[in-house]
This record gives C-alpha cells, structure tokens and sequence, in this order.
C-alpha cells in the first residue's frame, strides 16, 4: 500500500463540536473558548467551557451507563473486543486524525501519522490484550485457608489531560480504565481538544456502550476541578504540570479521598560520560532529546551534564544536528519542527532564559525565534552554558528547546550533578562501560532510564512515570491496569475435616 500523501489544507479539516456525553455530542449553550493553530496563531475554532452542571450531567450520565451496560460486568475477552475494534478504526482513520491533531496541536503532520496516531492504537491495543491476564491473585495463607485478591473496577474514573500529545495522552489514559471495566471522564486541555472527541465518536462505532468514554472541554481550574470534585468519581487520572498535579491531588483528598494517578513535569538530565561509542548517535540523541516537540515533552533531556574531556567534540556534534532545524506549516509532510504552543508559553520561556543570562548563563547556539512564521512562535534549539544548579534554566521545566550544559571532572560528581531537586521523571545515561552506565542507573533517582538511547520506543509494556514531584503511580505497562482497579481481599476458612 502507498503512503497516502499527508500535505493537507487545515482549513478544511472539520472540527467536532461540543461535549460527548452519553454517546452522542453534547451542547448547553455555553460560553466558547477560542482554539488557535500554533503553527501561525489563526483562530481555529471553539470549544464550550463547561460548567458544573454539564460535569454534572456527564458524571451521572457515566456513572448510570456504568451500573446499567454492563460494561463493568461482562467477561473482559469482551471488553477486549470492543477495544480491540476500537483500536482498527483508529487505524482506519490515521489520515484524517493526523490531520485533527495537527491542526491545533503542536505536533506536525508526518509525526502524527507516523507515531500519535499509530501509538494511540497500539496503546489500547496493548490494554485490550491485557484485558483478562490481570484479575487479581492467588495468596500464600495457611493452608486451613484460601486467600485470594479480587481485582474490580471503581466504576467512574476521571481523566484531565495536557495539550502536549492529546492523542497518546487520552489512550494512556482511558486504554487501561476501560479495559479494567471502569467509564471514563475525560477533560482534554482547553488549546487541543479535537482529536479526543473523535477518539471517542470511534468508540461508539467500535461497539462500547453509549456514556462509558464521554468528554467535557473547558477550562482546568473550572470544568477540571469540577471534575475532580464530584462524588460520582471514584478514582483521578491526570497528566499535566506538577502545580496542577498538587491542585488536583489535594482536590481529590478533600472530596472523597479519592486515588490519584499523577503524571507531572521534569527536568531531565542527560549524562555523558567521558567515553562513548558513537559519538554522533549520543548527540543526535541528545538534540532529539531535547527538540522533539519544540522541547514540549515532559521527559525532554534538557540538562546535558558532560564530562569534561567530551564537552567539546559533543557540543560540535550536536550543533551539527542543530543546524539544519527549521520551521514550517505543521500540515506540510516536509515539517518536522513544532511550535510553542501558545504566546504565553513562548513568553515564559523568553523570560526565563532572559534571567538565566542575567544570573550568568550565555547562549552558545540559537536564542530566540525563527521569524517570518506569522503568529507562531518557533523557538531556535537553544544551548546555555555557564549555568549551575541555581539558574532558573535548570531549576525549572521551561517546556521550550533550550538545552543547558554542565561539566563534571568524574562519575561522582556527574551523577550528583544529574540528580535534581524537584523532578525525577527521566534520565539519559551515555556511556561506553556498562558497568559505568548501570551504576549511574542505581544512583539516578528518576523513573525511567534510558542507557545509550533517548525516548520512549513503541513498547507499551514498559511502564512510565516519576519520582518526587514528578509524579505518582504510571502510565503504560501491566501497573497503570492495575492501578485502574481496587483490589478486594478474599479469605475463606476449609471446614475442618
Ligand atoms: P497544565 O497542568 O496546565 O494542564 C493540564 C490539564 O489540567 C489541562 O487539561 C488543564 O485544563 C487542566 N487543569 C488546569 N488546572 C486545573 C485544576 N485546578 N483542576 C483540574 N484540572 C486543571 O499542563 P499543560 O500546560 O497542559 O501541560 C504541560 C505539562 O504537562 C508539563 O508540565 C509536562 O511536563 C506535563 N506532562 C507530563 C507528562 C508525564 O507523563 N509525566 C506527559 C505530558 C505532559
């Protein structure tokens, strides 16, 4: 089969309008909020900003096609078909998703042909399968007795998600909730709400039960702390900033103590040590690391700690793969670079490197914006130098392409070097000894490592998630299915003989 040609006209794209509620889409005559391309700042179009009756409406709506579906009952290989089929039409429809999420998302149009949407598949895919392998446990008791755990689901759970990946974000979140049993609530960020409720228009075609997945759009401290606050939630799932994160956990334990999965912010570290065995892999992992998105991933590599003997040699060698970076409209295949998301965003980010410099860091590559892009804001990749742990570049998650360099004499002081105040999301480790790479690995406390690589690959069984201010609980692997599920625990006493 032929590649379909991905070049599109983003005015042509159409935009689902409303909430999706009860398998159908939703309107209560709301104020709307204004949705931009982040491409060239066009107005886009509008999404309601719901109010709490409308969450209300959604909650109860979920929570009364939860007890009566059947959802939550029926034998999990037919959740999985369900899912599965789910899965086939997101497939099915990768060319017109692709266009959706890229035209009001930062991500550019072979991107999201070549991994959201096939990612977002594969994710719900990964749950489907797991589906009826993780119903609970046999206990080691006495042997008078059987012990068992009983894994079911909450029954609601909400969902709020970032603008970041709007499509992975909503499968890592409602693949392992449905496929435990559970409905789902999901509130996608405000700027990127389209490609989720198309996401969930397929899974009314794919046989789930109307009012299972339904979305709400609107504002965080609004629609999503309405969310959060509702009785009829059982359990909270969110992805977003670590300020957020602590809003909504603090939300949950004042309405109902109420579980929280947390996916928040990071400041990751990518460790180089003095002797690697391509040096031109390490950089381009590096650059990647840190550009992909326009630098907007939570487990970007923005703090490359080098030794010393190295600092040289790799910074040319990631120059060298800075160079040829430019921007370009997100719907032409020939773009491979993302925007900043917003003006306000691009501000923060101008605004911290302009303190970093006057704390004494200097930029040596890039700095400021590429122009003649219209309204978007396409950030150079930038490297700082001259920084140390208490400039504001590396104290915090700028969400921008800005990479700052640190030196260390030897491998105890680069890992102390690595390790980092408040995040500990992710941590690239570059090194030719293993043995050298496995004890950073130790001592790095961070929630995924990756030695010699950067980035998740497409393996959906490897869990993610951070430590410290990073996070609670993962998302992926068999834990967030597990997560996404109480456990009940079962004894019961043989007669005596
Ligand atoms: P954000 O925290 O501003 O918003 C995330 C979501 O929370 C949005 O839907 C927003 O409307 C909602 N929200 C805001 N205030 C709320 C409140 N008081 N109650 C309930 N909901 C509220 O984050 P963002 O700017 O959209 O996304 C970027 C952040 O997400 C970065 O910090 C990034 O590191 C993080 N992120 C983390 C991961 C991960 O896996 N750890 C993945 C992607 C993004």
């Amino acid at each position: 089969m032929s590649t379909p040609s991905l070049d599109f006209d983003p005015s042509a794209v159409p935009l689902p309008q409303g909430h999706f509620i009860g398998g159908a889409y939703y309107s209560a005559g709301e104020a709307q909020l204004a949705v931009y391309r982040p491409s060239d700042g066009a107005l886009l179009g509008h999404v309601p900003d719901a109010s709490d009756a409308t969450v209300d409406h959604a909650v109860s709506n979920a929570l009364a096609a939860w007890k009566t579906s059947g959802w939550g009952t029926r034998s999990p290989r037919e959740r999985a078909k369900v899912l599965s089929r789910w899965a086939e039409l997101i497939d099915r429809d990768a060319v017109s998703l692709a266009q959706l999420e890229t035209v009001s998302s930062t991500r550019p149009v072979t991107e999201s042909y070549a991994s959201d949407v096939p990612f977002t598949a594969e994710a719900i895919r990964f749950f489907a399968e797991l589906a009826d392998k993780l119903g609970g446990d046999i206990a080691a008791t006495r042997r008078d007795s059987l012990g068992f755990i009983a894994s079911e689901p909450y029954g609601v759970i909400g969902a709020i998600t970032p603008w970041n990946f709007p499509l992975s974000m909503c499968s890592w979140k409602c693949g392992p909730a449905l496929a435990a049993g559970n409905a789902v609530v999901m509130k996608p960020s405000e700027m990127t709400p389209f490609s989720t409720l198309r996401v969930a228009e397929l899974a009314i075609e794919a046989g789930m039960p109307a009012g299972i997945f339904n979305v709400v759009n609107g504002r965080g401290a609004t629609a999503g702390a309405a969310l959060t606050r509702h009785p009829g939630i059982a359990k909270m799932s969110f992805t977003g900033s670590t300020r957020t994160g602590a809003a909504i956990m603090s939300d949950a334990a004042m309405h109902g103590t109420k579980p929280v999965t947390l996916e928040l912010g990071g400041k990751s570290p990518q460790l180089v040590f003095e002797h690697v065995r391509d040096l031109d892999h390490t950089a381009r992992c590096i650059a990647r690391g840190f550009t992909a998105n326009g630098g907007q991933a939570c487990v970007a590599g923005t703090r490359l700690i080098v030794h010393e003997r190295m600092a040289e040699p790799l910074i040319d060698a990631i120059q060298r793969q800075l160079r040829p970076i430019k921007p370009g409209p997100l719907w032409d295949s020939r773009t491979a670079y993302s925007p900043i998301i917003s003006a306000g965003q691009a501000r923060r980010i101008e605004a911290l490197i302009e303190q970093s410099r006057d704390s004494g860091a200097e930029v040596i590559f890039g700095g400021g914006f590429f122009e003649g892009t219209g309204e978007g804001y396409f950030h150079r990749p930038t490297l700082l130098a001259n920084v140390t742990a208490d400039t504001p570049a590396v104290r915090e998650e700028l969400f921008g392409p800005v990479l700052t360099v640190q030196t260390f004499k030897d491998e105890e002081e680069g890992i102390a070097l690595a390790a980092h105040p408040t995040y500990g999301l992710a941590a690239g480790v570059h090194s030719s000894d293993i043995g050298q790479a496995l004890r950073a690995m130790r001592r790095i406390a961070a929630g995924t490592i990756w030695i010699n690589r950067y980035g998740r690959s497409g393996d959906m069984i490897i869990p993610t998630g951070g430590f410290g201010q990073s996070g609670i609980g993962k998302d992926l692997g068999r834990e967030a299915m597990v997560a996404s599920m109480r456990h009940k625990s079962v004894l019961i006493d043989f007669e005596a003989p």
